[in-house]
This record gives structure tokens, sequence and C-alpha cells, in this order.
């Protein structure tokens, strides 16, 4: 038996059940369930009132659940499910002296509109109807009945009560798969509420006359409940005690059961359905036919083993999951019982190891750790035709909600205390005591999962996750250095655990079958599983929303301190590490089951929504991995700064310019990708090719051409592209120098940008920011690359196809609409703009400004945000739309300028949009998601908004040196000037300071993630703008009036500059964010 049986077997079983575990039973099973493929491994006990908990049921041989026709019950409420209201007419006459049968006169006389009826249709108030019903009530009587008591004893607490026998009947038929119904003749009473003192949890279905306003015997309400059930008349069974409501219900072909008697009732239902209605044991139903194991010989075997005394009757029931080893609940000689066996047929050689199951167990009990008490192990398979093994049945609390509703805060502390001691005492089993030494693999537990689960996801992958393709490569680099070897459960969680009733103690550990030697941290970060996911998740119900502490239940990080305590071992430093781990191997599974739904048994949603869930853990998982990447950069050591130098080159034009380089040792030159490369020589080898090429570009291209450039911008021809831009693209393009903006991390496999790094990147973006006009010439430029890479990493393949590719080869380009005139934008919730949807389509109408680019005549696409949902959730009433310029209603109404430049022939323009209609298809992500995008789309643009900043600095302060050294004024260059020296001084140490900001939020976002940088993006942001304005300014003073002309770029670095501290959103928006986080830590 191999150590590693936690994954695989879960795979070989899956093999072996000829991938039964369907769909939509994984997303009813819960994670546990699913993770085990459903087997379950011991009986227990939850939510079931004790006096329901156990009776033997009679020894009829009952017909399998498995041919039953029947898929639904239908009961009626008085009278069925609770105490009959004709009994307690009857008493109610005799206890007030009202001559008999006065009520039940009034109830059935009268036709359709007699009162009762009226009010149970809800045509009448309860006030109504008393009035109207008293009045019928006294004529019969022949003196004033006091009906109001009769309906105030109607709905008192003791006729509120559900009769136990059909509680416990509705479990079994929910056990055996059947759906359960009421159908009511229901009323309103004061409150306006309905009278349903039912568990709703119960019931698929509940129709009550009062809220359809139609009462039975209407045909139309049974055809109603059939339909809501979804299922056939003749598939479903109606109890109801009242004979005209049976009539209708067999006349439309319902088999009916009267009730006079509920137990007679339900003796006759047990015998129509060929399955026990008592004797209910929690997640049990009768055994399955192809499941059923022979009584005679275990008879036999258990009065052998369990001595001679104890004889029958032998009641089997099978636990509903049982697919992989299949479970059963026996009954035998007063003793309860769990028998657990292989299933039947060809097995794997290795799967379905119930004797390895057995000897963990008992191992486990010798020492001390609560679980199951295990009876026997019998290999022989000519008893029940498998080998298998028998344990005791163990009664106690299952909590199933992480939450533990209705504890208080000191009980919920007590309960996590003590699953957290049990997690020790198994991690602190001696396995040579134990016997368990060979249980498994020694050491590398994580490493050796990590590429089954490896293996096994690329086997089912059905599309792409980036979160996968990121941690299948981080995983295997951050693996622990050190790992212990202990008995690992690999299941581990809350409600595998059965408590004591009263106390906060752990009776017995259940679920086993992933149990094998591993890494012990590695259970703890799956026992928190739950505190990341949300409470309503389909498969495992989670804690993120709660307020956990002050539910008093641990937070993640407390749980595992108290372990460490527990364990007495120094302070898991790497904790987020086993959390993307756990997750990880979470998403690989789910997507397994996905793979598997897609063969066609699970539905479209289902099946959907599994691929989604896949997707989801995988993101959780990489959140952890970025939070365990910021922990590992906080530990990095101090690195020495590397010697960063500036020389400028004579300028290669007119007027007396100094293009700029930066020289560093080229010690650094192999610096590893994780490490802050503090100069472009410090750069991997192509990303450093690239940038000595941009360099070489820059000088003998890019430079040259600015001034024609600068003068077209103010010449009657502004608004047409200048073709030297054009020529230059296409150069530019021939050399590779295209489309470097794209992060490896949104194209990992470089398919449509360069593949470099946020922190590659920087150092080539600070070289294009030395010249306002480089961007577009190297398709770097914004918006086009914000919205390149909003249509890589959420647009369609269709929409790839049509805006993707153009805005990639530089034919057309994009604007991005999100500013209103009318709004403070600066807050995206607030935008008006509305769509709305119509046929098809999406109608769009508002009026939006500042939208950059929007003027340029080769502005094919516009990215629309609007509200389709002004009445949701904050953050989810937006939406993004692509939508064509040329679509009908979408007008340009004027340019906006910046101190009076217009920024040719991209310009800012005012958009007006006029019942503007685009296909549906043109949504992005989908509707509700515009807000994410928006989000979505920061992280990079500001990095590169930031380094253009620093470029323009650098730029502008190597033209003020130069300017300073060759000019004059009162006796000597202005360079010996005192102040002139100071602003040297300054603005070097401020871009310095500057940049080696943005490059560890650069840095940052590469090792963590976006999200994790989110305070480092924040202040640069509010940095770079200001640094570089203050930069820039010194330069224009130090080069007087000339600094303000177009003859330098200094006054359009300037305008940019300070446009800057308000595009993508103005300094105090930064400020407030930086302070929040700062706040936080
Ligand atoms: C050159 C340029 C290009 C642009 N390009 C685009 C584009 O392509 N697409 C697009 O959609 N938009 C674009 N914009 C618009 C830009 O994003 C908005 O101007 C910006 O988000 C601010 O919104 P607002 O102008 O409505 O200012 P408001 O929201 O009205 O804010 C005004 C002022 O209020 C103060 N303020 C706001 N919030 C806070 C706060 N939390 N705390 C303290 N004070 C606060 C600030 O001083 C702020 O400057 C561009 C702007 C410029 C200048």
């Amino acid at each position: 038996m191999d150590e590693d049986c936690g994954s695989r077997d879960w795979w070989r079983n899956c093999a072996c059940c000829h991938g039964k575990l369907l769909y939509h039973e994984f997303c009813s099973m819960g994670l546990r369930r699913f993770i085990q493929a459903s087997y379950f491994q011991c009986a227990r006990t939850s939510g079931i009132p004790k006096h329901v908990r156990y009776k033997p049921p009679s020894l009829v041989q009952w017909r399998h659940s498995g041919s039953c026709i029947y898929k639904a019950v239908i009961f009626d409420m008085g009278g069925v499910l609770l105490p009959s209201p004709y009994k307690l007419a009857v008493e109610w006459e005799v206890r007030n002296r009202i001559p008999p049968g006065t009520i039940k006169q009034a109830l059935i006389s009268g036709g359709e509109n007699r009162p009762w009826m009226r009010y149970m249709r809800g045509e009448l108030t309860s006030a109504e109807f008393l009035q109207e019903f008293g009045q019928q009530c006294s004529e019969t009587a022949n003196f004033s009945v006091p009906v109001d008591s009769f309906l105030s004893d109607l709905t008192s607490s003791q006729m509120a009560e559900q009769l136990p026998i059909m509680t416990e009947a509705v479990a079994c038929i929910r056990a055996e798969g059947l759906k359960t119904a009421v159908l009511s003749n229901n009323f309103y009473l004061h409150n306006g509420l309905s009278f349903l003192p039912l568990d709703r949890k119960q019931f698929d279905v509940v129709i009550e006359s009062c809220r359809e306003g139609i009462c039975k015997p209407d045909p139309r309400i049974y055809t109603l409940c059939l339909e809501r059930l979804g299922v056939q008349p003749k598939e479903s069974v109606f109890l109801d005690d009242i004979g005209q409501n049976l009539k209708t219900a067999a006349q439309l072909g319902i088999k009916t059961v009267k009730v006079d008697d509920p137990e007679a009732a339900l003796q006759e239902l047990e015998t129509c359905l060929g399955f026990p209605l008592r004797g209910f044991v929690p997640h049990t139903r009768s055994m399955r036919p192809t499941m059923e194991i022979p009584r005679d010989t275990l008879q036999k075997y258990l009065e052998e083993v369990l001595g001679g005394q104890k004889t029958g009757p032998l009641t089997v029931r099978q636990f509903s999951h049982g697919q992989s080893n299949p479970t059963y609940y026996l009954t035998f000689g007063g003793r309860h019982l769990v028998l657990r066996k292989k299933p039947p047929g060809k097995l794997l050689p290795s799967a379905h190891a119930v004797e390895r199951e057995y000897r963990v167990l008992k191992g486990l009990a010798e020492l001390g750790v609560p679980v199951p008490k295990v009876l026997t192990l019998c290999e022989d398979s000519s008893i029940i035709g498998t080998p298998f093994y028998l344990m005791e049945y163990c009664t106690g609390l299952i909590h199933k909600d992480p939450s533990l509703p209705g504890l208080e805060p000191g009980q919920r502390r007590a309960i996590y205390t003590a699953m957290n001691k049990v997690l020790c005492k198994i991690h602190s089993v001696d396995l040579k005591v134990a016997g368990l030494e060979d249980y498994g693999k020694h050491g590398n537990y994580v490493q050796r999962q990590v590429q089954t689960w490896t293996k096994q996801y690329r086997l089912t992958e059905t599309h792409t996750i980036p979160a996968m393709e990121r941690l299948i490569e981080w995983l295997p680099l951050h693996l622990p250095e050190h790992q212990k070897t202990t008995v690992v459960h690999g299941d581990f969680r809350l409600d595998n655990l059965i408590f004591h009733p009263d106390r906060p103690e752990v009776l017995a550990v259940l679920d086993w079958e992933l149990s094998t030697l591993g890494d012990p941290i590695s259970d703890v970060a799956y026992n928190c599983l739950a505190h990341y996911v949300p409470s309503d998740f389909e498969i495992l119900k989670g804690l993120k929303d709660c307020a956990v502490t002050q539910l008093g239940i641990p937070t993640a990080e407390e749980y595992f301190q108290m372990y460490c305590e527990h364990m007495g071992i120094p302070p898991i430093k790497n904790w987020n590490f086993y959390m993307a781990f756990s997750f990880f191997r979470v998403a690989a599974i789910l997507q397994g089951v996905y793979k598997r739904s897609q063969t066609g048994q699970a539905s479209s949603a289902a099946a959907e929504s599994g691929g989604k869930q896949a997707e989801f853990m995988a993101n959780i998982a990489w959140d952890f991995a970025t939070k365990e990447g910021f922990r590992v950069f906080n530990d990095f050591p101090a690195t020495k700064p590397l010697a960063r130098s500036y020389s400028t080159w004579p300028r290669m034009g007119v007027f007396p310019r100094r293009s700029y380089v930066t020289l560093a040792p080229s010690s650094a030159a192999h610096a590893s990708r994780a490490h802050l490369i503090l100069s472009p020589d410090g750069l991997p080898e192509r990303a450093q090719g690239l940038y000595h090429k941009l360099k070489r570009f820059m000088d003998v291209n890019v430079y040259p051409a600015e001034q024609i450039l600068r003068d077209h911008q103010v010449s009657q021809a502004r608004w047409t592209p200048h073709p030297l831009l054009e020529e230059l693209k296409d150069k530019a393009r021939c050399e590779g120098l295209w489309n470097l903006f794209l992060p490896v991390e949104t194209d990992p496999e470089a398919r449509y940008g360069a593949g470099l790094t946020n922190q590659e990147y920087a150092h080539l973006c600070e070289l294009m920011g030395t010249s306002l006009c480089a961007p577009e010439i190297f398709n770097c430029s914004a918006p086009d690359t914000g919205n390149m890479e909003v249509l890589v990493r959420y647009g369609t393949e269709e929409q790839k196809e049509r805006w993707l590719q153009p805005l990639l080869d530089g034919k057309i380009r994009s604007c991005f609409a999100m500013t209103e005139p009318l709004v403070a934008s600066s807050d995206a919730t607030n935008i008006e703009s509305s769509i709305v949807e119509e046929k098809g389509f999406y109608v769009l109408d508002g009026r939006k400004w500042w939208i950059s680019g929007a003027l340029d005549p080769r502005c094919q696409l516009c990215v629309f945000m609007g509200k389709t949902d002004p009445d949701g959730q904050r953050h989810r009433q937006q939406s993004m739309l692509l939508v064509p310029m040329d679509t009908p209603g979408v007008t340009v109404t004027r340019p906006l300028s910046v101190f009076g430049m217009e920024d040719p022939p991209a310009g800012h323009g005012e958009i007006l949009f006029e019942n503007v209609r685009v296909p549906k298809e043109n949504v992005l992500l989908g509707a509700g998601r515009g807000f994410e995008i928006a989000q979505g789309r920061l992280g990079p643009g500001r990095i590169h908004h930031c380094m253009r900043l620093i470029g323009y600095s650098e730029r502008a302060l190597a033209l003020m040196k130069e300017r300073v050294t060759s000019r004059v004024a009162f006796g000597k260059p202005l360079a010996e000037q005192g102040t002139i020296l100071e602003d040297i001084a300054k603005s070097r140490a401020e871009i310095e300071q500057a940049r080696l900001l943005v490059l560890k939020a650069a840095l940052l976002m590469d090792v963590a993630g976006n999200k994790a940088a989110a305070l480092e993006i924040a202040m640069i942001k509010m940095v770079a703008p200001a640094m570089a304005l203050g930069v820039i300014d010194r330069a224009i003073q130090a080069f007087g009036a000339a600094g303000l002309c177009n003859d330098y770029p200094l006054a359009q670095f300037f305008a940019w500059a300070r446009a800057l501290r308000l595009a993508d959103g103005p300094d105090e928006v930064h400020r407030t964010a930086v302070a929040r986080l700062e706040l936080k830590r």
C-alpha cells in the first residue's frame, strides 16, 4: 500500500467507480464527501431529535427502493403532519359546550364561497373570517359561538408540533432520494404571516392555498404542486385526512393514502414505497439493489465474532454516499455497528483498502486518539463477497456549520480548541508504537503531492486557469525546507468530528480514507479552508463573511498559533504556503470532477458552475501564494544598492538637448527575477537585450523625430497622425520592439506580448517615458495598453479576434470611457450612464468626458463603463461594454485641452452616447463585472504611468544639467550657482526615491501579485506625479523662459505630470487608500 493514497486513491476510486461521482451528487455532497468520492466511514447523528434517533425497524423484508416507482410524497399539513383540526374541533366543542359538529358543519358546508374556503384562498383577513365564520356557526348553534377561541386553539403550540413519526418518515423518504412536499389548505394569521409551523427544510416544495389563491380540492393546486416538484401524477403519493381532497388527487392519477390514524397511514405508505419509514439513522437509506449484502452469512459471522449470546434481529441500512467503499449501518443483538467493505467487482490492486483503514484506526485507538472503535477485520470474501471491517456506531454531535450557530462565543472557542488538540494528538502519535512506521513514505510529502495533483490536473484540464498555471510554477519553488513525517488525516475538518453532546470533547475522528504519513502542517492548513470560503459556497460552508473573532472562533492565523502552542513548536512562518497548497489540491480535485461532469452526465448549468469552482479555489490558492511571496519579500536580506550613474550623450538635432542613458556595473546581470533590479544592466539577458535595442532605437529614431512631431501637434493638420509616426511604428515592429507592455502574468505564454515581468518592463517603460511620442511608436501607449490587457484577460475569443488583434497590430486605437461631467468620477461607483438590456442588445445613454484618444481618427473602439443594475450591490452595478466608435448615437462633441494643449491627434474628448445599441455579446466578462474589471485594469497601468514620469524627470534633469553647465549668468556658469546645485541634488534624490518605490511595487506585483502590492501601487501614484512636477519645474526654472515653450519637451512634461495628479484617480484618493492600508497593517 502506498503512502500517497490520499491523492491517488481518490482518483483510483473514481476510476473504479467508472466515474460515477456525478456532478450534481458532488454538489449536494459537500467537500468532505466529494473528496472521499462519497464513502462514509462511520455513522453519525445530527439534527434529529433524540427520541427519533433510533427505533428498531420491524423485520419486514423491504422491496428495494431502487425499484420504487414513486419520486415524490405530498403531505397535507393539519391532520397529517400536524394534529387533526377536526379532532380539536370536537374537543373544543365539548369544552365550550357548543353543540357537537357545529364547527365541522361550518367548515364543510356552504359551497365555494363559504367563509372557510375564502379564508383558505387568502381572500379574507383573519378578522373578516372570524366575523363571518362566527355568524355561520352561531346560526347553526342558535347562539353566539366564540370562534376566535377556536382559531387561537387551532394555532396553539400544541397544534403546531409536527408529529414525530411523520418527521421520521419524511427523513426516511428523503434519504431514499424521493422529493417531499406540503400541500395545505392554509390561512394567514393576524400578523400577516401564514400558519406554517414546520421546518421547511424537510420539504422540497411547500404549497399553501392562501398564497396561491386556490384551495384543495381544486385540481389546479395539485397540478401546481406536481409541476413544482417536477414529477408526473403517477410518480407521486398524496396523504390527506379529507376524502374529497384525496378523490381529486386520485382522479388526476396520484396514488392516495387516507390518514385517519397516522401510524396506520404510514404503514400503508411503507408498503407502497417499498422501504421502511422508521428506524431512521442520519445519512442512511435502505440498501441499494446493487449493494446488497447477504444477511444470512453476515448474521452467522456476527453471532460468532460478537459472542454466542449476541443474536438477531439483524437490520441493515446503507450510508447514502457509500459508492466507493460501501458502508452499512447494522443493528444486531441490541448493538449498533458500522460495516465498511470494498465494493464488488474487479478493483485496482491497491484501491479501496479497507484493511488499511482498519489498521490505522486500530493503531490510533491504542494510543488514545479518539476514533470509532474497530471490532474486527474480515478478509474472507466468502462471508459477504469482499473483505470488510466492523466498528462501533458512534453517537454524538456533528457540527456541519463551521460558524457553530446557536452557541456562545466561549463554547465555539472551546469546540475549535478541542479540534485543534485532537489534531495535535494525531500528529504526536509515535509511529513505531502504533505500528504505523510503514503506513506511507517518509519525507517530501508536499513535493510528491504537488507533483501528483499537477499531473492529475493536467489530465483533466479543460481550459486554462491562469492561477493554476502560476501555482504549478510557484509551488515547487517554495516547498517547505523542513517537513516532519507523522500520521496525517488528509481530510481533517470540523464536520468529520463527532463531539460529545454536552461538552467540547471530540469523541471520534471520522473518515480516515485519505490518511497516510505526511507533513502534518498540511492537515492544519486543510483544517482552515473554511475560513476563506463564503458561507453560501455550494460545496463547503465557509466562514469568510463571518466576523469570526466576534463569534469566538479563532482566525486561521490564531488557529495555526494555537496548534504550535499545543505542539510546543515555533510559529509556522510559511503557513500561507500550506494554505496555497491545500486550495491548489482542492482546485485540482474540482477540476477532475468538472471534467467528468462534461461527459454529459451533469446539467450544463451545474457543469459550468463546477468549472468556476475550480477556478475560484485556484484563485484563493494564488492569493495565498502572493501573501507568501510578500512575506518572503519582506524577509529578503537588505540588498546592497547598485550604483547607478547617468551620462549624457550629445543630442542628434538642432537643439541643445541631451539624451539620457543609464550605466550600471554588470555584477547584477544575473540577478534573479525575485530580486529588486535597480539598473537595466541588472536585467535578465533577454530583457536587457530588449532594453539596449530600445535605447538605440530611441537615440537613432525617436529623439530626432520629436521636434517634427511637436510642430505637427500645433499645425492645422494636427488631428491627422503624422506619417512619420506610422513609419516609426513599422520600424519598431520590425525590430521586435512592439507590445512590450503585457505582463507575463497576464500573458504567460507571451502569445500577445514580450513576456516581460512588470519589473523588467518598468525599466523599458522609463526609457520610453523620456520622450512623449515614444510609447505610441512601440504600441505601448495608454489607453490602448489597458484596453488590450483587459481584452487578453477578460475577452471572449470573438472579442479578441475582432478588437484585440487589430489593437495588437497597431492598426486601430481605442479609448476608455468612464469619467462623466455630472458626477465626481474619482469614485467610480458614482457614474450614471445607463446600460439597459433590450431584446438581445444593450442600449447605452450618457455623457462622458476626458476620454483620451477619442478624437484620433484611428480610434475604433470605446470600452464603455455604465450601470446595468443601478439598484444592485454597490460594486456590482457597473458593466463594461465594447462599443465600436462608429455605432449610431456616439458623438464626440468637443476636444478638451490641458493648459491649452490638446494632445492631438489622440486628444481628450467629450462624448455623447444617445440610444447607442450594441449586441449583448459586447459585454466584457458579464453584466455587473465592470467594477471588477476596472480594478484589475489598474496595477500594471500604474507602473507604466509612474515609470514614464520617472522617464520625464530623468530627461528633464539631463536637459537641466546640460543647460546649466553651458549657460553663464552673472559671470559664472549657472551650474555654479548655489540654488541650482541644490535643485540638481534635490532632483536626483527625489528621482531615486521614487524609482525605488516604483520598482518595489513592480517586483511585489511579480512575486506577490497585484493585490499584495496594493499599498505600493497606491503610494507610487501618489508620489511619482508630485516628484516629477518638482523636478520638471526646477528644470523649467533653470531654462528660463525657454523652458515654457514648445522647443523643449519640458512644458509638455509638466502639463502631463500635472494631469496625472488627477487622471487615473486624484492624489487624495490614493492617499486615502494608503492611509487606510497603513492603519490596517
Ligand atoms: C489628461 C487626462 C486624461 C484623462 N483620461 C481619461 C480617460 O481616458 N478615460 C476616463 O474615463 N477618464 C479620464 N480622465 C478623467 C480622470 O480619470 C478623472 O478626472 C479623475 O478620475 C477625477 O474625476 P473628476 O474629474 O470627476 O474629479 P472629482 O471626482 O470631481 O474630484 C475632484 C476633486 O475632489 C477631491 N477628492 C475626490 N475624492 C477625494 C477623496 N477621497 N478625498 C479627498 N479629496 C477627494 C480631489 O481633490 C479631486 O481632484 C482623464 C483626466 C485627465 C486630466
